[in-house]
This record gives structure tokens, C-alpha cells and sequence, in this order.
């Protein structure tokens, strides 16, 4: 392994093979998904090995479906699924940030000769300053605010059948928007429930609703004002198999005294409550206990630990997880609980407070209905999103405008002033592949916005500037600031990297090696 002088461009010359390949698999994973950026994004039909179908403009579920091969395309994958994890959007604003990043830092790097490091510290910089200013130009809004509902039709709309199911979204908000609560922080995330099943009908229902085929169980058809408790608890009876290996007589009548006292204790304190209906998470539950019920109407429903959950914060209610508990047990109301057979979904309607709601996606087919699923999930998240870190003008024009500003503030930046103007490039890129993916010619088009404010950008369906917030055409701020900082994080690796060594085992590897680093370090 040869030491390395940093600033030796000569150096250099063997590295840049490397650089040049990673650039190039980074930039042909970004090729195929750049142009499904925005509405007008192209979709893309995925095939697998079976020959199974897919059509997709998901950016994400594109670059996690795609065979990679090379490490630092699988890095770029790696990323746009954190992108996807973390905030549920963005992820091929992410990707095509960071493409073209990398291909203006190599230029830099292979072309003029800078030493990759101060490519790196000015990007740095860049990002930096460009998070600032997200964060100056990103406009507080709340659960009453319109501009919310425009939040989610911008980031639903911009997928194959998205605006079918903005109303969806927009309607669930609606519901959750309580007047009577002070706070206005909504966990979005926690408060709405998906059911994707494209042989059910959308809908979108004030409460919780459970799919379940009830077939040994009389469920009357509706019944009002009922109150329901939630239980945690293993309701088993004494197993045959342990009585049997019990062979003293005495002990199993002991053991089903103690076991039938229990169930006493367990079915008072249920009666108690005046719980109408029992959530258990448990799957079996003692014979004498459900006659115990039964004979009082009190119903008792399996659910899964999921929908136990949901079902605690819609009533606002504790879990009871343990039997001496019991006797504290406090009930929650429904306003209305009723089962549809035909379909069934067991329906539990929000009482005043309303805390959950469910949102049901169909679609033609199970695709169809996956991919209106998702559409749901973008729009769920960017209000999300929007509630906490505000808003700001969508199309790629606040990007835009953070371009200009870190242009212009970059004229005395010094050694720096090649990595921040790669950032300033690279932002600007976004209006332009959404331009270009419209059919416009996205630099000519951008030359034509004056007002270079952040709110002005060009309507692609009129080709005219507009002021984007009257036009509706909103982003949440915190999404464009998480695809640039995953932007930064596959760029200052990929930059970084001069070599790709095999290594012998996987607890020896490191990538690859910054210019002066070891490539390969032993352990
Ligand atoms: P991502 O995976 O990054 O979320 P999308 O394909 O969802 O990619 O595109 C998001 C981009 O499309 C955002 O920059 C958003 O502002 C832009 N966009 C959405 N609707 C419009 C519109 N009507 N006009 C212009 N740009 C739009
Ligand atoms: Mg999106």
C-alpha cells in the first residue's frame, strides 16, 4: 500500500479508476429513477425472476426491488431506504441530490485536481448553510391550517393514482382535527390505521375497524354507547396435558379450585366494569370464563397485539397486563360498535374524543391497491412531517432559491467555494428534472422565473410561473431536509473512497480508504 500526500494530484491518477466507477454505479442507480421525480415522473414496470409484474414510480420501492451488485450502488440503496424509513418520502429528491453531487465533486476531483478532502469540507459547508436555510424559509402551520391539505396532495399526487386517495387523507385529518383539545400535536403515525385489501371499498371511518370472520360467535348487528376494556392477560384454563402429568388426584382438584376461583375473580371484576365488550390479545381463554360472559352479554374478542394497541389509545385506556390489576381496570366507550358479516369488519366508533381513525385503501388489484396504499403512507407522512417542521414551496422551487443564495454568499468562500457551489448545483437540479420529466426543457424554463423569492416556480401543468403556495403545490420542509442530509452522507462517502478491496472476512472489511488512510485494518 502506498502512503499517500495529500495534495499530490499526480498521485492521484490511479485512484481516479476508482472514483470514476463508483460515480458511474451511483449515477446509473440515480438514472433509473430520476425520472420518476414528480407528478409527471414516468412509472417503471418491475419483473421479477418468477415473471411476476409490478408498475411502480416509487422511488424507493425501485431502488430496493433493482438487483445491485456494486457496494456503492448498494449504498445508495442502503440510504434511500433510511430516507424511506425515517421520515416515508423524499426518497428521489434523495437520490438525485446526491447524483448530482457526485457528479460535479468527481469533476472537481478527476478533471481540476482538488484534493478530495476540501471538495468533501466545502460540501460540508454547503449542506449546512443550505439547512439553515430550509429551516428560515419553512412557514409553521397547524392541524386547521388549508395549507395541510395541500401538503398531502402534493406528496400523494405526485404517484400513479395518488389523487384518488388524497380525499382519503384529507378526510382522516378532519376527523382528528379535535376541537375540544387544546394541544394541536397529533401523532399522525399512531392516529391512523391502514387496512390495504382491494376487495373491500374505501372508506375512511371514525374510529377503529377490525377485519375478522366471526364464526362461533353471535355478534348482535349494533349496539350503542358500549363500553370496552383491554386485557393483556392469559386467560388459558388448566391444560389437559398438565393434569394428566399431575397424577395426584388431590393436587388437580386443588389446582382447578384454584383455577375456577380465578376465573371468579377475573369474570366480577369484568362484570364490575360494565364492560360490554372484552379486547383479549390472547388466543385461547378459559371455557368457564367465556360462559361466565356470555350469560352476562359481554362479548369477547381476540385481537392482535397491534390492534390491542390502536384500540387503548382510541378508548384513552389503560392495557391491563397483570390479574392483581384487575380490580383496577377502567373501562372506554365506543359510541357505536357493529360488525359487517358480509365483509368482515367489526366497526368500533370513536366516542367524543377522537383519538384514531382508520382509513380503508381497495384498488383493481392487490397492485393497484399497494400502490394507492403507499400514496396513503407519503401523504400521512409529509402532514406529518409539515405539522412538525413546517412548510415550504414544492416543484423544486425553494431549492431553487437556496441555489442563488448560496451562489451569491459564495463569492468570498475561498478553498471552499468548489464544494459549496456542488451543493448549490446539485439543489438547483430538482426543478429541472421535474421540468424535464414534465416534457418542458427544464433549464430554459428556469430561466424564465424572475422572482426568485422561494415561493415562485413553474406549474407543469401550465408551464407558467406561479407563486407555488397559491398554486398549491407545498413540501414539507423536514422531508426536503432529511433527502439532502441522506444526499450528504452517500456523497461524502463516495467521494472519499479511492479503492474497493476484497476483503477475506466481513469483520476485516472497510470499504474503502480515504486518501490516507489504511485500506484494510486487522483486527
Ligand atoms: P420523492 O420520492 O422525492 O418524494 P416524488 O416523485 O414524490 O419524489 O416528487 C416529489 C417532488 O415533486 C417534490 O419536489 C414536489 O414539490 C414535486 N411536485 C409535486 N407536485 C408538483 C406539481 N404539481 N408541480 C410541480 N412539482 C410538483
Ligand atoms: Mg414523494
Amino acid at each position: 500500500m502506498t502512503e499517500q500526500n495529500p495534495g499530490n494530484i499526480q498521485a492521484q491518477g490511479a485512484e481516479n479508476a476508482a472514483l470514476e466507477n463508483n460515480c458511474a454505479a451511483v449515477l446509473s442507480v440515480a438514472d433509473t429513477v430520476r425520472t420518476t421525480l414528480g407528478p409527471k415522473g414516468l412509472d417503471k414496470l418491475l419483473v421479477d425472476e418468477l415473471g411476476n409484474r409490478f408498475i411502480t414510480n416509487d422511488g424507493a420501492t425501485i431502488m430496493l426491488s433493482i438487483k445491485t451488485v456494486h457496494p456503492v450502488a448498494k449504498l445508495v440503496v442502503e440510504i434511500a431506504d433510511r430516507q424511506e424509513t425515517k421520515v416515508g418520502d423524499g426518497t428521489t429528491t434523495a437520490v438525485v441530490l446526491a447524483a448530482e453531487m457526485i457528479k460535479e465533486g468527481k469533476r472537481l476531483i478527476a478533471d481540476v485536481g482538488i484534493h478530495p478532502t476540501l471538495v468533501v469540507s466545502g460540501i460540508e459547508l454547503g449542506i449546512q448553510r443550505s439547512i439553515e436555510l430550509f429551516k428560515q424559509k419553512a412557514v409553521k402551520i397547524n392541524m386547521k391550517d388549508a395549507s395541510l391539505a395541500q401538503v398531502i396532495s402534493t406528496a400523494a399526487g405526485s404517484r400513479m393514482d395518488g389523487n384518488q386517495v388524497v380525499s382519503l387523507v384529507s378526510e382522516a385529518l378532519n376527523i382528528l382535527k379535535n376541537p375540544k383539545e387544546k394541544k394541536e400535536m397529533v401523532d399522525l403515525k399512531k392516529s391512523i390505521f391502514l387496512i390495504n385489501n382491494p376487495v373491500l371499498e374505501d372508506m375512511v371511518f371514525d374510529g377503529i375497524v377490525i377485519q375478522r370472520q366471526f364464526f362461533d360467535q353471535q355478534i348482535p348487528d349494533k349496539m350503542e354507547n358500549v363500553k370496552a376494556i383491554l386485557l393483556k392477560i392469559d386467560l388459558k384454563e388448566i391444560k389437559e396435558s398438565l393434569v394428566k402429568e399431575v397424577r395426584n388426584y388431590d393436587e388437580i382438584v386443588r389446582m382447578k379450585e384454584s383455577q375456577t376461583k380465578v376465573t371468579k375473580e377475573i369474570s366480577d371484576s369484568i362484570c364490575k366494569t360494565g364492560a360490554g365488550i372484552v379486547f383479549v390479545s390472547s388466543v385461547h381463554a378459559d371455557e368457564q370464563l367465556l360462559s361466565n360472559l356470555l350469560e352476562k352479554n359481554i362479548m369477547l374478542i381476540h385481537v392482535s397485539n397491534e390492534e390491542l394497541l390502536n384500540i387503548a389509545n382510541a378508548l384513552d385506556v389503560q392495557v391491563v397486563r397483570r390479574k392483581e390489576d384487575m380490580g383496577k381496570i377502567s373501562a372506554g366507550t365506543f359510541k357505536s360498535v357493529y360488525y359487517d358479516e358480509e365483509k368482515g369488519l367489526f366497526f368500533l366508533e370513536n366516542h367524543g374524543q377522537r383519538k384514531m381513525v382508520t382509513i380503508i385503501i381497495s384498488g383493481v388489484t392487490k397492485v393497484t391497491s399497494q400502490e394507492r396504499w403507499r400514496a396513503v403512507k407519503d401523504g400521512i407522512s409529509a402532514a406529518q412531517s409539515a405539522l412538525t417542521e413546517g412548510i415550504v414551496a414544492g416543484g423544486g422551487a425553494v431549492e431553487l432559491y437556496i441555489s442563488e443564495r448560496l451562489k451569491e454568499e459564495n463569492l468570498n468562500s475561498g478553498v471552499d467555494s468548489m464544494g459549496i457551489e456542488v451543493v448549490a448545483h446539485a439543489l438547483s437540479s430538482i426543478m429541472r428534472q421535474i421540468l424535464t420529466n414534465a416534457g418542458f426543457n427544464g433549464s430554459e424554463k428556469m430561466a424564465e422565473i424572475k422572482n426568485k423569492s422561494g415561493e415562485y416556480g413553474i406549474d407543469i401543468n401550465t408551464g407558467k410561473e406561479e407563486n407555488m403556495f397559491e398554486a398549491g403545490v407545498v413540501d414539507s420542509a423536514g422531508i426536503k431536509i432529511n433527502a439532502l442530509k441522506s444526499a450528504a452522507e452517500i456523497v461524502k462517502a463516495v467521494l472519499r473512497i479511492d479503492r474497493i478491496l476484497i476483503a477475506h472476512s466481513p469483520h476485516n472489511a472497510v470499504v474503502g480508504k480515504s486518501s490516507n488512510e489504511t485500506i484494510l485494518k486487522d483486527k
